[in-house]
């Protein structure tokens, strides 16, 4: 039978989507295939087509557990044969369905990434004969992923000890082009298969300076009874939103590490069935979530990374209807994150990895780009704006900033390039602080020349400038400003920049007298 054939006749679909059939032919001549597709893409498809068409086992190596049941149980429903085998089995069970696959009665064996730790288990897996790994989720195999997992490490040294040479196919919904090549390498992948980043169907919002708790529970009123998932960045702010969110009277419940499995599940499945349509939680919550019907993704604190953002912010709209996924920026939410990687036990070169993802982070919340645009251009693709973000849709007057940007750049210029944000700030507005005074930055032509202003804005303005590319910041947990090629050229007078801004009140009457 043909793939097509199969896609109509096991899933009941007419057409492949973007990128499958491609991935699937590639499978199929025995080609490794990374597939690079967004959630919802249709990933799963692309490994469930050809284990039907392949004499042998095809493995899967999924992270979640608690999904496992649920995907194979789908499959059976179809009437596929398939089954799992992860830490919720008892020794018999795992003995029982190694058994069931070596006799070829399966045709798809999830696993989790943890039970390749065992080496006992490798030795089971050795004596079955598999024709396709299917890595699920693969960018937790990189260490500059967002998600990185030592388990998934083992896989290199799995497949290489298996007898027979298994095809392989990668999946993930986001990889930068360094995780991708990570993920080729270790897993000897020469084929990626990418399909369009951008979704169509998600409108993506900052809401920045705001109270965010008004704004969240005002949001939430206005969308009652459609679903949607809140992520907080801390298990106690999950409880304290959920919480509020209790006290305005809205369906909720929520999801964190601290509660115990039966209620995780219990809360999970409140969510899933719609019991409860609003679910909080931490990032604990959701790697491969399957609710359709998710209208909306807020943040109420930034996540780490971009990379993380998206896929969190993904889970709005998996059935293609008009979803939403806002951010709630606050800049002290991003100094709580710098304290957090500063305070960790990560090693200096993880910690200036880390600190390096939160000012991509902080730049998306402070572009005037078309957002989407933002996300794909992060991730080495384009696409068009996409007008419907909160940038698209800003309506707010154009500013000539140009002379104003000129004080700051030419600031940078004058400490050499050597500060930060802070520092900059400070020796703009005149202050008279210790460090200024100690490297005489108050005997500079640019000291006190933004004196009306307040440092907040001025940080803003730096920040307006990093996210539009006119300074560069880099370097850990201070980053150092620079000037780039774009700065340079209006410091020279060559180009203008302009800034929407919310109108000023200005005093404009004459005084009465
Ligand atoms: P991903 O893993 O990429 O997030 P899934 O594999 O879960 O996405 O697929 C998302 C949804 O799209 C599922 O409900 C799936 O049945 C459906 N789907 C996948 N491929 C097709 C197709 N070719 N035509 C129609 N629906 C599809």
């Amino acid at each position: 039978m043909q793939a097509q054939a199969v896609l109509k006749e096991k899933f009941g679909y007419d057409y492949f989507r973007e990128g499958q059939a491609d991935v699937i032919e590639s499978l199929l001549a025995g080609t490794n295939v990374l597939a690079i597709m967004p959630t919802g893409g249709g990933k799963s498809l692309c490994y469930q087509i050809p284990a039907l068409m392949l004499p042998g086992l095809t493995l899967v190596v999924s992270p979640l557990i608690s999904l496992m049941k649920d995907q194979v149980d789908a499959l059976n429903e179809n009437g596929i044969p398939a089954t799992f085998i992860n830490s919720t089995l008892t020794q018999g069970e795992v003995q029982e369905r190694f058994n069931q696959a070596a006799r070829g009665e399966v045709k798809l064996l999830y696993v989790s990434p943890e039970r390749l730790d065992s080496d006992y288990f490798l030795a089971d897996l050795a004596e079955l004969t598999i024709d396709l790994i299917a890595v699920d989720e693969a960018h937790c195999i990189s260490q500059w992923g967002h998600d990185f997992r030592p388990s998934y490490l083992r896989l290199t040294d799995t497949i290489q000890s298996m007898r027979q040479r298994p095809t392989i196919v990668a999946l993930t919904a986001t990889a930068t082009s360094q995780v991708a090549a990570d993920i080729m390498q270790r897993l000897n992948i020469q084929h990626e298969v990418k399909t369009g980043f951008s979704r169509q169907n998600i409108a993506f919002q900052v809401v920045k300076n705001q109270n965010s708790d008004r704004y969240l529970i005002d949001y939430l009123k206005v969308n009652k009874q459609k679903s949607g998932i809140i992520y907080a960045s801390t298990r106690k702010e999950v409880e304290r939103l959920t919480k509020l969110i209790e006290k305005a009277k809205l369906g909720v419940t929520m999801y964190h590490g601290g509660l115990n499995e039966m209620v995780r599940r219990q809360n999970q499945e409140d969510f899933l069935y719609d019991r409860k349509p609003i679910m909080v939680a931490t990032n604990a919550f959701g790697m491969g979530i399957d609710k359709s019907n998710v209208r909306f993704v807020v943040h109420a604190q930034i996540p780490g990374s971009l990379e993380a953002y998206y896929q969190e912010a993904g889970r709005a709209g998996r059935d293609g209807l008009p979803s939403e996924a806002i951010l709630l920026f606050k800049v002290n939410d991003v100094q709580i994150q710098h304290f957090f990687i500063d305070q960790s036990e990560m090693d200096e070169a993880h910690k200036q990895q880390e600190y390096a993802k939160l000012q991509e982070i902080t730049q998306y919340a402070n572009t005037q780009q078309c957002l989407q645009q933002y996300i794909v251009n992060y991730f080495d693709d384009d696409c068009e704006a996409c007008g419907r973000c909160s940038n698209c849709l800003d309506t707010r007057e154009e500013q000539d900033i140009t002379i104003d940007v000129q004080k700051v750049l030419s600031c940078v210029k004058r400490m050499d390039e050597r500060f930060g944000k802070v520092l900059v700030a400070q020796v703009l507005t005149g202050s008279k602080n210790q460090k200024i005074m100690q490297f005489r930055f108050d005997e500079l032509p640019t000291y006190g020349l933004m004196r009306g202003d307040s440092q907040k804005e001025i940080s803003g303005l730096i920040d307006y400038l990093v996210a539009s590319g006119y300074l560069q910041a880099s370097g850990g947990q201070y980053p150092v400003l620079q000037i780039t090629a774009a700065g340079v050229a209006v410091l020279r007078g060559q180009a203008k920049v302009t800034r929407k801004m919310a109108v000023k009140v200005q005093k404009t009457l004459p005084e009465d007298n």
